[in-house]
């Protein structure tokens, strides 16, 4: 099955401890459909300027993303961010946000487009998100991320969004200031009543959970000794994550769960290497050996506990 994405189609100016790069191909939307092309068709609804050019363009075609649904604007440029990392590699400081050519975008969505059974409404602003969700004809799965910037600046808007999703993707810093409540398991509840009946919560190095009505599944993240650049991490685990739900077909809890693997997986090749270059050399054989790797680091035999006499 297939996959619309909306959101951010980006250059990014990126500093980390290990390296500085200027005007790089990103965006949700790319992090994201290059992470779900591995296992499902994916469409991207978005906006560039005309520095978007045939070498960004390439990076789309060789993953056979489908941008047809991207708007070009002359005379105008991109959406960009500017963001830092410190030696806590898990926070992202964001220096500048420029919308550009997303302040004025109005999505309007092909026939086809509209008919796509799954959806990811990708870090955006929240009535963006919903004019694509109301665009949708029957769509069989709803996904949504945002971040603080929304949370803090667009809250009202964001609430709304909320009530038409399906299961919500954020990370934990993000879970704690929307539901306005330090305990995270208590702030996954108040979330699960905003509207999603599920919620996932990408805690970076230290894994994600996944949070359901009476449910609950962690998963770790892949060990790395050479982490490089975390940007699009969270884009590229919901990649994984819903492309492999689309190439599933189903959404019950076993399927959910390998989904969070497949998350993590096309997380850990994402952050090795600046902007999609890692994922772009990524083969099939490479996903499947961490996939086995993370079944044996998180497996142990049933037993009790050896009791003592007091
Ligand atoms: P993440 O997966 O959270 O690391 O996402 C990183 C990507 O999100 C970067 O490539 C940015 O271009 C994009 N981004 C950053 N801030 C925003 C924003 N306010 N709205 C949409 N996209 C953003």
């Amino acid at each position: 099955m297939s996959i619309l994405v909306v959101g951010s189609v980006a250059f990014d100016s990126v500093k980390t401890p290990f390296g500085e790069k200027d005007h790089i191909l990103g965006g949700a939307a790319t992090y994201f459909s290059v992470a779900a092309s591995f296992f499902s068709d994916v469409a991207i609804v978005g906006v560039v300027g005309d520095d978007f050019g045939p070498e960004q363009e390439k990076v789309f075609h060789q993953r056979r993303i489908d941008i047809s649904g991207i708007e070009r604007i002359q005379g105008q440029r991109s959406f960009h961010w500017r963001g830092e990392y410190g030696f806590d590699l898990n926070v992202a400081h964001t220096l500048d946000t420029r919308l550009n050519v997303f302040a004025d975008f109005r999505p309007k969505l092909t026939d086809r487009l509209k008919d796509s059974p799954f959806i990811f409404l990708a870090n955006i602003q929240p009535q963006l998100q919903r004019e694509v969700r109301t665009q949708m004809r029957r769509p069989s799965l709803v996904a949504a991320d945002t971040m603080n910037y929304w949370i803090e600046n667009t809250r009202e808007e964001l609430l709304e969004t909320l009530k038409t999703v399906d299961l919500l993707i954020i990370n934990d810093s993000e879970a704690r200031e929307l539901a306005g409540e330090p305990n995270l398991i208590r702030a996954a509840k108040r979330i699960l009543e905003m509207g999603p009946k599920r919620l996932v919560v990408k805690r970076g190095e230290y894994g994600a959970a996944m949070f359901g009505n009476g449910s609950y599944f962690s998963s770790p993240a892949y060990p790395l000794d050479d982490v490089f650049d975390p940007t699009g991490a969270g884009d590229s685990f919901a990649g994984g994550f819903m492309g492999y739900l689309a190439a599933a077909g189903r959404s019950d809890e076993a399927t959910m769960r390998r989904a969070m693997i497949y998350g993590s997986i096309m997380a850990s090749y994402n952050v090795q290497e600046f902007s999609c270059e890692r994922m772009l050399r990524l083969t099939h054989e490479e996903i499947n050996q961490r996939f086995s790797d993370l079944r044996a680091m998180t497996h142990f035999e049933d037993g009790e506990a050896p009791r003592r006499r007091i």
